[in-house]
């Protein structure tokens, strides 16, 4: 019967779609060992102030160095961490990693004591009981003030359990660690979020920076996400900065802070290190 439809209603059964969910489970099979095979490390990509050339802090990238694949990207295996439940360890892992580095990076350059660590956060790792004692405690271990610290959410957190995610950020936000807005302008937009939520920094979406130089609408789009974050006196982080263009753009509007491959790619930790160095502060 669905046959005569013409179409393909059954397309789970579908050969290609069979090997991909064989790939999918033997990479969830792969995940679980992972963090206690040493395969997972952290890159670190600066975020610079556009009007200063400032280094404002740092975020923190994962990356896994699968045996037989080689760099699985984090697109990839993200999802299945938090799908499987992993992810409360791997993040929780890539919180302390962050921190000892961040304690490292300021024992040899005291200078960069306002330097922040923005790391990545998923639902599953907020949602954790005891989630801000335990962050307090990590701080706390690695001789770093909450203000050193950003966690990157994005707005796919508040699709379940709203009030819980936003009473945790709440706490967050009370001991002092700033929470950034990540992806901006592409998931479940809701301009509640920007007032009731505690949420300090806007990161706009490199799918909206890509194409400002045509002045089209993505540019638009991008000054309006400006104007709102003033309304909400919110800092605006663009993402995804590639060209020369992008970046003389981008200063034309004021307090603007970037991230992309034209200011540094994600820089492993040995890298990262002299990158300070040599970049100093302006
Ligand atoms: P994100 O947090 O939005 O991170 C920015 C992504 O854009 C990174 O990809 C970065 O390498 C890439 N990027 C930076 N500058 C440029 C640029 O100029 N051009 C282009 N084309 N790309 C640029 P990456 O490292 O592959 O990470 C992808 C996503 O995986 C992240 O997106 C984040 O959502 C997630 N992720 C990475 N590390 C973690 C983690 O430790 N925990 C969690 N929960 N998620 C993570
Ligand atoms: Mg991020
Ligand atoms: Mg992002
Ligand atoms: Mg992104």
């Amino acid at each position: 019967q669905a046959k005569s439809s013409g179409k393909a209603q059954y397309a789970i059964f579908q050969p290609g779609m069979h090997d991909y969910v064989l790939g999918q489970l033997q990479l969830a099979n792969d995940l679980v060992g992972a963090l206690d095979r040493d395969e997972f490390y952290l890159e670190y990509q600066p975020i610079i102030a556009l009007n200063t050339s400032h280094i404002l802090g740092i975020e923190a990238l994962i990356r896994w160095q699968h045996p037989q694949r080689g760099q699985v990207s984090p697109i990839q295996f993200i999802a299945i961490a938090e799908e499987t439940g992993l992810i409360i360890a791997i993040g929780n892992w890539v919180l302390q990693q962050a921190c000892h580095h961040l304690r490292q990076i300021l024992l040899a350059y005291p200078s960069l004591d306002r330097l922040f660590i923005s790391v990545n956060l998923s639902a599953k790792q907020l949602a954790q009981l005891n989630f801000v004692s335990w962050v307090t405690e990590v701080l706390r271990a690695n001789h770093l003030s909450p203000s050193q610290l950003q966690f990157e959410i994005t707005e796919n957190l508040f699709i379940h359990d709203a009030s819980r995610a936003a009473q945790t950020l709440e706490q967050l936000r009370q001991l002092g660690v700033g929470i950034s807005l990540d992806d901006f302008g592409t998931g479940y937009s809701s301009l509640n979020h920007l007032y009731q939520m505690s949420i300090q920094t806007l990161k706009i979406d490199r799918s909206f920076i890509g194409d400002i130089e045509s002045l089209g609408e993505k540019w638009d789009v991008v000054q309006a996400i400006v104007a709102l974050a003033r309304i909400f006196q919110l800092q605006v982080i663009a993402e995804g900065v590639e060209t020369p263009g992008q970046r003389q753009q981008l200063c034309g509007l004021s307090c603007v802070a970037a991230q992309g491959y034209l200011l540094s790619r994600p820089l492993p930790f040995q890298t990262l290190l002299p990158w300070l160095d040599n970049y100093g502060n302006p």
